[in-house]
């Protein structure tokens, strides 16, 4: 299948040198199959050609220009950085008006720039007393009978790679791999809905004719990306797999509950009930009686969402509880370690009043404890084991494992939850629950998890208050730092979030400034912020390392923790009030609810503020700030999640660094409903067809 495509590296084409490539590597583009698979990020409209003199706009136009005057270079020093440069003029022009066009550092145009010669250009025109000027516009020769193309792919870039060269490589592609481009669909498929050829779908997403062309090879593609999908997911939902039905003892769950400092809402309740039937195997009364008499059935796969703060960690405790108090192991997995050591402090205290062993197992462990701590697992000896991604590690051996918990689910693959499942002695799998704080619409949760049963956590602890949000202007900086430093004389503390960690690529690629954390904290101890106590952690650090900044400040010996979005999930302080998070436009929305959620967990007062710089005053109406009311008139998770949907497409929407297998390069969840029932549908059939 597109072997050779697949096969064949990206320098194979002309124009891609072994530096290129280095760069295209960046985005993930290695072959020629990767090449062709590289979609346009949007669609740019270029509308008809303008004339000169009519047009006064002052956006990116087309003109179709003859040059009448030929191209000159001068040399001139930059007024930014002081070094030697060229600049090149000319000038071309319509029937209505002549344009004078500039250009730097590319004195090898003047054999393309020679009077009588017409070009398509596309920039923006400016206009002044001297004349009519355009400044590096996009170029292509014009040819009478030759319509341009309107519609214009607008590709993800890295600097070094432009949008024509992205272009030229792949039409080079397309047309030098022609009969190696094979389609991946079976032709039943492909004639049962109607579809376009892969070939002419690829032609369609990268050189779109007109609107019908390129959306009905969007619609291709992002078909075989959501079958694709589908395909692994009843390969994954295997259900050939083996679990077994364990005894819980009920009475004893009482025990628990009463322990507990507080009553638990009915949801909780709900959720745990669920997770015990699951575990007891009566999940599906039909499968149930079916399986009767026999040891084995497929294991249950519960999905468990709750808001921020709506109390998931208590239900996975009361899971884990029940399992060692009936004698088997279970498993809690965290996304990080700062949130795996604080589920074990909790949990691990809680359940040590029953007398139960908790173990924890995270990387940087060091050799001598980890040895221990293996041992524990594999004999047994620890009833519940807590841990990050070092569980799903080869030399992790369990002994009965009944039950395993994700929290924070979408940080992880699929594959690695698998690989969880996978770690039991002989091949009996664990129930499973993923626990999910990023509210998934149902829509989406249905499709993404199809077999799975879900609980919903939809009520908050009593005595919870809203947190007040804010969405500002960098302008108000001062005004929030004096409000900071209140908080902090009253022995609150609080949070500054920036999107990074140091100085990166990304920074300085893009426009403005980003705040990092170090920086951030260096500047801050310069302003009147600066005589609390303040530190920053970010994800690059050492686990012991940012374990004791965390428990410093669970301490309340820090003030004010200055932090990327490590402290995103699970973190829990009740004494943290106030959470400003800086470059809120980097942010999703659900992602800027989570980091709210980190606040307002105590009875105080909690307050949220999301500042940009694209927030200003004289724009108060602007898509952004719309987009930031929403968070600040909802708390609810649920309807942040679905606008966020909307306004992102799913493969966003789970943030960039989840694992990857919800990302859609094509296909808009969202909108693409008839589109994935279809995709499941074929996918079923498949999967029916073949087995698996
Ligand atoms: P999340 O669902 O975001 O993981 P947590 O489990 O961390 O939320 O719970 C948030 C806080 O709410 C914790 O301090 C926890 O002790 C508290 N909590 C959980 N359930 C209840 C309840 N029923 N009543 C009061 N407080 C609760
Ligand atoms: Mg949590």
């Amino acid at each position: 299948m597109n072997d050779v495509i697949f096969k064949t590296p990206i320098t194979s084409l002309k124009g891609i040198s072994g530096a290129r490539a280095k760069l295209f590597a960046k985005l993930d583009v290695f072959s020629v199959y990767d090449l062709l698979q590289f979609f346009p990020r949007m669609y740019r409209d270029r509308g008809k050609i303008r004339e000169v003199m009519d047009f006064s706009g002052d956006e990116k136009a087309l003109f179709a220009l003859e040059v009448v005057k030929p191209l000159t270079s001068a040399r001139i020093k930059s007024k930014k950085t002081g070094k030697a440069m060229t600049v090149q003029h000319f000038s071309a022009a319509d029937n209505t008006g002549t344009v004078k066009i500039t250009f730097f550092n590319s004195e090898f145009l003047k054999n393309t720039f020679v009077t009588g010669r017409k070009f398509l250009f596309y920039g923006e025109l400016e206009r002044t007393a001297r004349g009519i000027s355009m400044t590096s516009p996009e170029y292509e020769p014009y040819y009478e009978d030759y319509m341009p193309a309107r519609i214009e792919a607008v590709y993800p870039l890295t600097s070094g790679i432009t949008r024509k060269l992205i272009s030229s490589c792949v039409k080079q592609a397309l047309e030098n791999y022609k009969d190696d481009i094979e389609d991946n669909l079976e032709p039943d498929i492909v004639k049962r809905n109607g579809f376009m050829p892969y070939y002419e779908a690829l032609w369609g997403a990268h050189f779109p004719k007109d609107e019908k062309t390129l959306e009905n090879a969007r619609k291709r593609l992002a078909f075989e990306e959501l079958y694709n999908f589908y395909l692994k997911m009843l390969f994954l939902g295997d259900k050939s797999r083996k679990g077994k039905a364990y005894r819980i003892d009920y009475p004893d769950m009482r025990k628990f509950v009463s322990f507990l400092p507080f009553k638990l809402t009915y949801a909780q309740k709900k959720a745990i009930q669920d997770i015990l039937v699951d575990i007891t195997l009566a999940h599906d009364p039909g499968e149930n009686a079916k399986n009767k008499g026999k040891r084995f059935a497929p294991p249950a796969r519960r999905l468990v969402q709750g808001d921020v703060g709506s109390g998931k960690t208590v239900v996975a405790c009361a899971a884990l509880y029940a399992c060692a108090k009936s004698g088997f192991q279970s498993v809690l997995m965290a996304p990080t370690g700062i949130l795996a050591r604080q589920h074990y402090e909790s949990i691990g205290k809680l359940l040590s009043n029953f007398g139960i062993r908790t173990v924890l197992l995270v990387g940087g462990m060091k050799t001598a404890q980890k040895r221990e701590t293996l041992q524990m697992i594999e004999s047994g000896e620890a009833q519940v084991v807590i841990g990050t991604h070092a569980l799903i590690e080869e030399n992790v051996k369990f002994k009965n494992l009944a039950l395993a918990i994700t929290d924070e689910q979408h940080r992880f693959g699929v594959m690695q939850r698998k690989a969880l499942e996978d770690k039991n002695e002989e091949d009996i799998k664990p129930h499973t629950v993923v626990m999910s704080a990023t509210p998934i619409p149902r829509t989406l949760a249905l499709i993404m998890y199809c077999d799975l049963d879900i609980s919903i956590i939809d009520t908050m602890p009593l005595g919870r208050k809203p947190v007040e949000t804010y969405a500002v202007g960098t302008d108000m900086r001062s005004r929030v730092y004096k409000f900071i430093s209140r908080q902090a004389k009253q022995g609150k503390q609080s949070y500054i979030v920036c999107p990074l960690a140091e100085e990166s690529e990304e920074m300085l690629t893009t426009g403005y400034e980003m705040k990092a954390a170090k920086e951030y904290c260096d500047a801050l101890k310069k302003t009147p912020l600066g005589e609390l106590e303040i530190t920053y952690i970010h994800g690059k650090m050492k686990q012991q390392e940012k374990d004791d900044i965390m428990e410093r400040f669970a301490d309340g010996k820090i003030d004010l923790l200055v932090s990327t979005t490590v402290i995103e999930v699970g973190v829990n302080n009740p004494n943290a009030t106030v959470m400003l998070v800086e470059n809120a436009e980097r942010f999703g929305l659900s992602q800027l609810h989570q980091l709210r959620g980190r606040v307002g967990r105590g009875s105080d007062k909690s307050y949220c503020i999301l500042m940009s710089p694209l927030l200003k005053k004289s724009k108060p109406d602007s898509t952004f700030s719309k987009r930031m009311d929403i968070l600040c008139k909802s708390t609810d998770g649920f309807k942040i999640a679905e606008k966020d949907l909307e306004i992102r497409g799913p493969g966003e929407f789970f943030g960039k660094r989840q694992s990857g297998e919800f990302k859609f390069r094509i296909a808009d969840v969202s909108s693409d409903m008839k589109l994935l029932m279809k995709a499941k549908e074929e996918a079923e059939r498949t999967v029916n067809k073949y087995g698996k």
